[in-house]
């Protein structure tokens, strides 16, 4: 699906700030930071470009991989919609490169997981990402 369709799936008015941040999401391998999209896209507004995350992070299109010094990292979903998040993946910030990356978990660990009442999981570690790991 294009960043348009994909957009109109959501039911999101396709404005030039949202198709930009939707692309520079989808296309990066890993999670993005704030301050890079505001660099990225540094032609918009920047309310505008918190406003656009947020909306996109309600809406199951995105979500906040990582936190650290003030600034956070967003990731592009797969697979959620409006109503739920539904990933149990976890997030890795890379030692060497500084990425951060969504991680696929094992089915032992996740079904170990869905039997814990938590409303939301957030797992993160440090090492090396699957880039850097080849060097
Ligand atoms: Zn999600
Ligand atoms: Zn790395
Ligand atoms: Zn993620």
């Amino acid at each position: 699906m294009n960043t348009i369709d994909t957009l109109k799936h959501f039911k999101l008015r396709n404005t030039k700030i949202r198709v930009a941040v939707l692309e520079a999401l989808t296309e990066s391998s890993g999670a993005v930071s704030y301050g890079s999209l505001q660099r990225m896209l540094s032609q918009f507004d920047r309310t505008t470009l918190y406003r656009t995350l947020l909306v996109f992070n309600e809406k199951g299109l995105i979500h906040k991989a990582y936190e650290e010094n003030g600034d956070s990292y967003y990731a592009r979903c797969f697979g959620c919609s409006v109503s739920a998040h539904s990933h149990e993946h976890l997030h890795l910030k890379c030692s060497t490169c500084g990425g951060v990356e969504c991680v696929e978990i094992s089915d032992q660990l996740k079904s170990s997981l869905a039997k814990l009442p938590f409303q939301e999981i957030n797992i993160s570690a440090k090492g090396a990402c699957s880039t850097c790991v080849r060097f």
